[in-house]
């Protein structure tokens, strides 16, 4: 199967021929319909973060089943399902205490190591995934089902973005009705996590970004506040907005230090900051120490504390009923021999998201 393979940093992925194995008795084989192109994705690309090389990068898909393993029993092929980039084990510690996403069962990975193989060499599935392909092997547990009424391209956001931004405001924060909240970076994670903060009722939304169509882009998507940081300081404006006081939960959507201190220093006491996006490696944030005495909370948020099964049907169920806006968070469509073009759009700042159309249905 051709799968677009990441060699090297700062390189272009290339199209190339890859081995895949045949699904084992829990596994599954899925054909790659549609695959977002991540933040997440192009940190590799960029060098900030490192993984072992050769990959198949991409997380953030939706597909059809092809086979399954003779275990499985979840799914059927013909099934259209969401690729899940934590599939759990369903026996460890977190599993068992219902944080399937904090499941670090190794086998797991060693796996997403050895089903692929080109030139002679194993080739890595990021995230259990490696959606930049045709198609994908992944164990029963990475696969979530849903209707096949729902549309690929959507249903592929809910695979990362969507889930991680607006599970961060459901599932990790839990913002209660009528909360006061900020939302530094409005990309695709940010705008998620504002629809996230609007789903739960909040009563001030405040969208913090450095790029003017962002913003123009978080007001659709609920805030109801912006402030542009490029030209005002955001904590400031946002102490401004909140008649002094700073917001209850503030959201961190980038990945930069310098965002997580803004956020933390936004929030009252007793709020709550939230780091959702994916700090540089080796990278370290310093907050002041006196302020935990006014009970503030600086808390992370992996995959949006998602329980998969459970959550990601809800919010197709909710994109299906038109209570979350999904399809405005595609910018571009592109097929899989334009990734590269993808990764340019993105570090232009000019798109929420751009899916390949890898098999269109
Ligand atoms: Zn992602
Ligand atoms: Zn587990």
């Amino acid at each position: 199967m051709k799968a677009a393979i990441f060699q090297q940093a700062h390189q272009p992925l290339t199209l190339e021929d890859v081995q895949q194995q045949a699904p084992a008795a829990d596994e599954v084989l899925v054909r790659t319909v549609c695959s977002g192109v991540c933040h997440s994705d192009m940190h590799f690309v960029d060098g900030a973060w490192e993984m072992p090389l050769p990959t198949v990068l991409g997380h953030e898909a939706a597909g059809v089943v092809e086979s399954v393993g003779a275990d499985v029993s979840y799914v059927k092929p013909g099934d259209h399902v969401i690729m899940s980039f934590r599939p759990f084990c369903g026996r460890c510690y977190y599993c068992l205490r219902g944080e399937p996403h904090l499941c670090n069962d190794p086998n797991l990975d060693a796996r997403a190591a050895s089903r692929l193989s080109w030139n002679g060499g194993p080739v890595l599935q990021f995230a259990n995934v490696g959606s930049f392909a045709e198609s994908m092997v992944t164990t029963e547990s990475g696969v979530v089902k849903i209707p096949d009424e729902m549309p690929m391209a959507e249903a592929a956001l809910i695979g990362c973005g969507v889930m991680t931004g607006v599970g961060a405001a459901l599932y990790t924060a839990q913002v209660p009705g009528g909360a006061v909240t900020a939302v530094v970076g409005c990309g695709g994670i940010g705008l998620n996590v504002i629809q996230g903060c609007e789903i739960a009722g909040a009563s001030q939304i405040i969208a913090v970004d450095v790029v003017p169509g962002k913003l123009d882009m978080a007001t659709r998507f609920g805030a109801t506040h912006t402030v542009n940081a490029a030209e005002t300081d955001p904590v400031a404006a946002v102490q401004e907005l909140t008649g002094g006081a700073g917001v209850e939960y503030a959201f961190e959507a980038i990945g930069n230090t310098d965002a997580a201190r803004q956020v933390f220093d936004m929030v009252r006491a007793g709020g709550t900051a939230v780091i959702v996006g994916m700090m540089p490696m080796n990278s370290e944030i310093s907050v002041p120490g006196p302020a935990f005495l006014q009970e503030k909370k600086l808390i992370g948020s992996m995959y949006g504390s998602t329980r998969f099964r459970e959550h990601m049907p809800k919010l197709v169920d909710m994109f299906l009923q038109g209570r979350l806006n999904l399809s405005g968070l595609v910018s571009e469509r592109m097929p899989l021999e334009k990734v590269n073009d993808a990764f340019d759009l993105m570090r232009s700042g000019k798109v929420a998201r751009s899916v390949l159309d890898i098999n269109p249905i």
